[in-house]
């Protein structure tokens, strides 16, 4: 045998590529934008940006048809069912039940690894057929249970940006 069937490529190069230059990377609030785990929320930057207006009131709510009467989650800007694009607004209950949980122990996303262990759950919401993701406080992760009854709470980063969480009472 004589020669490599295959056709070798070129040797990558330690070079930096010229005359292009690197892209810009977004700055605020504080982590690149692909990784940064909280979604923008003004009204530059989301068609929802009355979600997290309402978030940052303590009121956690989604988007409700006048036509159908169709619940969302997460909130819409069109009706998926019959995409009327003028959707009410709701608050949701606040308090719900544990459906399913993880923790996370490692691999945390980005500016939450001081964070870790936490749990993260799903939840259904008491009288709606909603189920929502969330972070689970208020309890460590391996003292949870399927069942467990837990509030939504509202909260603000230190950016500013609201988000809300669920948390588990003390002990079941
Ligand atoms: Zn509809």
């Amino acid at each position: 045998m004589s020669g490599d069937p295959r056709p070798r490529r070129p040797k990558p190069t330690l070079e930096p590529p010229t005359g292009t230059p690197p892209p810009t990377v977004r700055e605020e609030p504080g982590l690149p934008f692909l990784l940064d785990f909280l979604p923008r929320q003004d009204e530059k930057e989301t068609r929802l940006a009355r979600f997290y207006a309402r978030l940052k009131e303590g009121r956690l709510s989604t988007t409700r048809c006048p036509r159908d009467g169709l619940l969302s989650w997460p909130p819409r800007t069109v009706c998926p069912k019959c995409h009327a694009g003028e959707l009410d607004w709701v608050d949701l209950p606040v308090t719900g039940r544990l459906y399913a949980f993880s923790a996370v122990l490692g691999g945390a996303p980005l500016g939450m690894e001081d964070q870790v262990p936490f749990a993260v759950g799903m939840v259904d919401l008491d009288g709606v057929a909603l189920r929502l993701f969330g972070r689970i406080v208020g309890r460590p992760w391996n003292e949870l249970s399927v069942g467990d009854a837990v509030g939504v709470e509202t909260y603000t980063e230190p950016d500013g940006r609201a988000f809300y969480r669920f948390r588990a009472g003390r002990g079941p």
